[in-house]
Order: C-alpha cells, then structure tokens, then sequence
C-alpha cells in the first residue's frame, strides 16, 4: 500500500561532505517520490564541513568551489544544521529512534590508522591525522606541535602524505596568505627542517597520489624536488600499467621528469623514495632514525623483499598510512575495516540483516578512500536505497519505537527541547553563517589579507554561533 503524503524525519550524524550530499539528494528523492522530508543534520563540531574544514590542506583553496555549493545546499533551508551535538553522548540511538523514521551516518574517519612497526610509539613519531588536525585549527587538539627535527621521514605514498610533506617542507611565509592559524604559522616558522623524505613500499607507478597534489610538489619555492634512479627499476607489470590509466601515466611522466631536474640551490629539499618498506623506527629514547628494506617488483602489481636494509638518520616519523573510522554507540561496527557494515547504504547487523531505518554514507560506508566528489555518489546509492524502504519506513516499520500509524512523536521543536533539556549547547545554519563571516573579516584585517582567521577554540566558536541562537527573532 503506498503511504499518504506525509512528512518523513530523517537525522543524519555527521555534516561532512558525505552527510551533506545525503540530505540534498534525500530531500530531492522523496519530494519527487511523492512525500515531504524533515532532515537535521547534527555533527559533534559546531562547525560543518567535516574533512574539507579539518582535512584539507591550508594551500587548496582550489576545494572553495566544493564548499561553495555545499553552502547553497544548507542555504537552501531544506536541511537543518544542528551542531555541536555528539552522537552517543549528547543522542544516542534510542533518542533517534523516538525522534525519526531513519538515520543516515556519515561520520567519517578522524583517526590515524595503526601502522604496527617497532618504535612507532617513540616521542618525535607521530601520525598524520594528528598534525593534519593541527595545523587545520581542531577545536580539540593541543595547540603546540614539536618542530625540532632538521631531517623528517614521512611514511606512505597517498595525497595525505604530500600534504604532510609539503606543509613540513614550505616556508611558513609562503603559507601566509592562507587559513592557517596564528599558532600554527608561528610553529611552522619556527622549524628548522631541511629534509622531508617521503617513502613508499612500491614502484614509482604504483603511487596513490593523484596528477595534481604530485605535480605541485615541483612549484614550491625555495624547496628542491629529489628522486632517486635506483627506485626507478623496470617493471613489466608497471609499464603495463602506465599504457592503460591515463593518470598513471601521467604521474610515470612526471616522477620521471624529476629524474633529470637539477637541484636549483634551495635551502630545503622535499625527497621522494619508492620501493622502502618500513621496518623500524630507532632511537634510545626518542626517534633519531627510521629503517627500511628494500623491496622489489615482483612482475604482478606487487613487492618482495630484497634483505637489503637502509637506514636514514631522521628526528621525526609521520606516518600516513591511511584513517580510521571509530566505533559509534549502538551501531554495528567492522572492527577490522573500520566501517559500518552496509550493503549499499543499508546498515548490517551482525547476522548480515538490514537495521531497520540505519543507513550509512561516505568514508564511514566505505572506508577512507576517495576524493570529496566521490562521496557524492556514495550518497545517492545510499539515498536511494533508503527511498525504496519508504512505504516501510513511512508505516511505522522504521526506527521509531514510540510509532503509530505514520505518527512520530519527534518534531522539529522536540528535538531541541530534547538537546535543551540536556544542556546541550547546540549551534544552528545562521550560527555558523555568523562564525563564517566573523573569520572572513579577521582575515581581511591582516597584512597580507587573508581568505579567513579560524577561530579555533571551540567554547569561542560556540559563543558566537549561540550569539545568533540567543538573538529574539
Ligand atoms: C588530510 C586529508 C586531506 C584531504 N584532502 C582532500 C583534497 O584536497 N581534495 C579532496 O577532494 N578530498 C580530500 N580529502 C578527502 C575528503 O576529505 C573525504 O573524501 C571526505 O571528507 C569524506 O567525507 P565524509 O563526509 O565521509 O567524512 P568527514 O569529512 O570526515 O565528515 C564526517 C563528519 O562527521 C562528524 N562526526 C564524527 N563523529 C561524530 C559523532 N559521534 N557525532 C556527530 N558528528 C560526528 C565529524 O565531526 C565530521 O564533521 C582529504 C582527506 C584527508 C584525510
């Protein structure tokens, strides 16, 4: 029987991009379905925008026009913002499953993932998500970060690794213009590092960057690009690899151009090194180096061990091995992968049934892989699967225990009244459109002028996105 028009409620955890592509295609899908849709977005920051805020380097500005139409999305007043809300602490399940007839989570992945080598714990050894979150201006993250070491290993061969890299390895002048915080240009000015070493376990065709984030290593001033010929060993598998993808081939390009740059004097060098597999980081009570096996292409896409060890007298570890999404309160989780487990969208219980109203989307569905673009398709696959269970979710069969008929008893006021009740001091849109022009305007007041100053504690944030709560309306 197909539901009377009526207004569907649906949460969605997480205002990343992966949440924020959901409510807009959700709310697209179910109007042309024939329904009406409430849908609030809670993240657990006051601030939207998950990883494009705290993820994405200072020096991309090129994702502004990513952001730009994330904004007309939540301009639109069809998805409610709701944040600093913390999904398990401030609501948990059971409050959803009274407010709404199905949640979607995005949460994302904040976390490091491990990577299990001898002394990665040793102070100066760090993971990438942690200095990622710091010189992005996390709310939660300590404000100092140590900038002692003139010789920096950096562990992987994926985009996050050359942002680490580049970001250790520029001049904090050349990062003025951007969004970084005082604290952290202060920091990075500081640092007396020469050589930042990227390594990788395999071939120079095999990397995960991606054309551009590799090509712009080669413009950054006063930095000199060195790759190594011994790393650059013929491959049957790899040359097969560079004839059929056209961004390997350009990548292969460009690695290999770099083979014959002479080094133009700079007073900092950015290397790039292929075919390390890291075995140790070594030091008595901190780091002072990382060692590495040699590997060698085995002909099939992979790498073996040669036995040759190499070491490299460095005073600092990052590894960028990849993130991690965390476990959330009542919600089935594959400690393994680091996902919910879904099946296109639809939320697994442990028997590899459907959660009746769960959903998942973005790096949280599938793991943290992939660009921001690529979250919007994952969105609509979930989106989509949550629009066929509509007749169910619409008769009651969804989420909600506390269901009758098509009758939820959530409404747009109750679940304020409920995060009220608690003493939740939840931001809304027009706070964070007041946040948002409040650091527009700190960054015009500088010299040299700035796209925005971040306010990066989270009770200031808070104080005047609730400024815009408070005011009468
Ligand atoms: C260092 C780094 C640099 C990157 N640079 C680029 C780039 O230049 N270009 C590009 O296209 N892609 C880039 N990416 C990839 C891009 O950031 C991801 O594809 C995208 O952010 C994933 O979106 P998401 O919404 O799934 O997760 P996220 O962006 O992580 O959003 C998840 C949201 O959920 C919230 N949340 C988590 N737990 C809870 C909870 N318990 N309660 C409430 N809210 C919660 C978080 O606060 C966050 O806002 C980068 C990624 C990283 C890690």
């Amino acid at each position: 029987m197909t539901p009377a028009p009526s207004a569907l409620r649906v949460a969605i955890i997480g205002a990343g991009p992966a949440g924020i592509y959901a409510g807009n295609i959700l709310h697209r899908l179910v109007r042309e379905a024939g329904h009406t849709v409430a849908i609030d977005l809670f993240d657990s920051l006051p601030a939207p925008y998950g990883l494009i805020r705290y993820g994405v380097a200072p020096d991309h500005p090129r994702i502004k026009g990513i952001v730009k139409s994330l904004q007309e999305m939540l301009d639109a007043d069809t998805i409610r913002f709701i944040g600093n809300v913390t999904y398990g602490t401030d609501l948990t399940l059971a409050d959803v499953r009274e407010q709404y007839h199905a949640v979607i989570f995005a949460t994302g992945a904040m976390r490091d993932a491990p990577l299990l080598i001898d002394g990665i714990d040793l102070p100066g050894s760090f993971g990438a998500a942690d200095f990622v979150s710091w010189y992005d201006g996390h709310p939660d993250v300590p404000r100092e970060w140590p900038l002692d070491a003139t010789d920096v290993a950096v562990i992987g061969n994926g985009n996050v690794a050359l942002d680490v890299a580049r970001i250790l390895a520029k001049h904090a002048d050349d990062l003025l213009t951007t969004d970084i915080p005082a604290s952290v240009y202060a920091g990075l000015a500081g640092s007396p590092v020469t050589d930042v070493h990227v390594f990788g376990r395999r071939g120079p065709s095999q990397v995960k960057f991606t054309p551009i984030e590799l090509r712009e290593l080669a413009d950054i001033p006063d930095v000199d690009l060195v790759v190594y010929a011994e790393d650059f060993t013929p491959d049957s598998f790899s040359e097969q690899l560079v004839a059929s993808n056209n961004q390997v081939k350009i990548m292969t390009r460009t690695l290999n151009g770099w083979l014959t740059r002479a080094p133009q004097g700079a007073s900092r060098r950015l290397h790039l090194h292929f075919l390390h597999a890291p075995l140790e980081v070594y030091g008595d009570s901190r780091v002072e180096g990382i060692r590495f096996e040699r590997t060698e292409h085995t002909g099939d896409g992979g790498v073996r061990a040669t036995g040759q060890i190499v070491d490299y007298a460095v005073q600092a570890v990052y590894r960028a091995v990849g993130y991690r999404g965390s476990a959330l309160a009542d919600v089935p989780f594959d400690t393994v992968r680091g996902v919910i487990p879904n099946d296109g969208g639809r939320v697994l219980d442990a028997a590899g049934e459907p959660v009746a109203g769960v959903y998942a989307t973005g790096w949280i569905k599938r793991g943290p892989v992939g660009l921001i673009g690529h979250t919007k398709g994952d969105a609509l696959e979930t989106v989509t699967r949550l629009v066929a269970d509509l007749p169910e979710l619409m008769a009651g069969a969804g989420i909600g225990t506390a269901v009758t008929g098509t009758a939820v008893i959530g409404t747009a006021e109750s679940i304020l009244a409920l995060l009220d009740g608690r003493g939740v001091a939840y931001t809304t849109w027009a706070g964070w459109r007041a946040l948002d022009a409040h650091e527009v305007s700190l960054g015009t007041q500088g010299t040299p002028a700035r796209e925005r100053v971040k306010v990066i504690s989270r009770a200031e944030q808070v104080a005047i996105s609730r400024a815009e709560v408070l005011i009468p309306q």
